[in-house]
């Protein structure tokens, strides 16, 4: 064999696909001793029961899931109150938001969505031909939405409100909701995406079931990634009328979610009571970090996910290298703030000693 260079492609990309900024993930880290704050993942790990029964389906691996996660799907659709067919799952309910961006948006339709928020969003709308119109969050992290509302065009066809905001924090209340739905053209879709919603504690938070029954728009996306600490296995669903889940499960990936998905998200249903002592426990330590850092100085918006925000603006990425060098990985948002997940005592400890360093 000769070994001539080989030829650059020759291919070209959609346009958009240069345009997108790429996704930044949460620090991994080179030290196994570091603390990994950076991805708002949960720091227990699993259950046995739920290692248990991922480890009895591995004997299944040649065979391919069952493509519709029927199971799974029922105990969701139990647990929601709803038919089986109101509930779409998908490889972390990231790939479900996209399959509802598929479903609904053609070219040039408009994406209404607040932000700072889940970086994600930018990028699947884009990705779909869709242009994002983005409405900036408040000085305390909160949708305004109503500059949302008046920001819904003729061309609107999805508006996605993310509540708890990450990387920000705070929850929608329930009526805001409720009015803001009540202003959104019923063709329009508005995506409640509840990926956090377990860590809730505000008073009056957003009842996403009461507002489906209410507007066959609203489609709810929950995930098994945070609360249930399922990371790894990329499980996520969403929750619609049945007509509009039709077309969300039409966009969706065959056979995505895989079987040990399903079975571990089976497991965590039924060690529920079990997972959110530990929810209860990730609530206590975050109220605890940010009330010392209320303490300290720091104007830390209401927390209501797994995680905390710091607005260090300018300081943002030298803070974030100083964090690394005390084993400390945070998601820096250069310019902005520092997201900080809330991890095991120590880690938060450690945490607060820097931040008061820090002021
Ligand atoms: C983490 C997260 C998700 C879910 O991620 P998956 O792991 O894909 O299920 C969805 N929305 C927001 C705002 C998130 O932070």
């Amino acid at each position: 064999m000769t070994s001539a260079a080989p030829q650059p492609a020759s291919v070209r990309f959609r346009a958009v696909v240069d345009r997108i900024p790429a996704y930044v993930p949460g620090a991994r880290a080179a030290d196994p001793a570091a603390h990994k704050l950076s991805s708002n993942e949960n720091p227990y790990p699993p259950l046995p029961s739920v290692r248990a029964a991922v480890e009895q389906a591995a004997a299944q691996l040649h065979r391919y899931p069952d493509m519709f996660a029927t199971e799974l799907g029922e105990a969701l659709a139990a647990r929601h109150g709803v038919e089986a067919s109101s509930v779409v799952a998908g490889t972390g309910s990231v790939a479900v938001l996209g399959h509802v961006l598929q479903a609904f948006c053609d070219t040039g339709d408009e994406v209404v969505h607040a932000w700072r928020s889940f970086e994600a969003y930018p990028i699947l709308v884009q990705l779909q031909g869709a242009v994002g119109v983005p409405v900036p969050v408040d000085a305390a992290g909160r949708h305004d939405l109503a500059a949302m509302a008046a920001a819904v065009t003729e061309r609107t066809r999805v508006v996605l409100l993310c509540s708890p905001n990450n990387p920000t924090g705070p929850a929608l209340a329930h009526a805001e909701v409720m009015t803001f739905l009540a202003q959104v053209p019923p063709d329009v879709v508005v995506v409640l995406d509840e990926a956090y919603v377990e860590f809730v504690r505000r008073p009056d938070p957003l009842d996403s079931a009461a507002a489906l029954a209410a507007h066959p728009n609203v489609v709810v996306l929950r995930t098994f990634s945070k609360a249930y600490g399922l990371a790894a296995l990329r499980v996520g669903y969403a929750v619609a009328r049945p007509e509009v889940a039709r077309g969300i499960r039409t966009a969706a990936t065959p056979f995505g979610v895989n079987h040990l998905a399903q079975v571990a998200a089976l497991a965590s249903l039924a060690a529920e009571a079990e997972l959110l002592d530990r929810v209860a426990a990730i609530v206590a330590e975050r109220d605890r970090v940010r009330a010392a850092l209320l303490d300290q100085g720091w104007d830390v918006p209401d927390a209501q996910g797994n995680f905390v925000w710091l607005a260090t603006g300018d300081r943002t990425a030298a803070l974030a290298v100083d964090a690394a060098a005390q084993g400390l990985l945070l998601r820096p948002f250069a310019g902005e703030g520092l997201r900080v997940t809330i991890g095991e005592p120590a880690a938060n400890d450690r945490l607060v000693e820097a931040a008061a360093a820090w002021r």
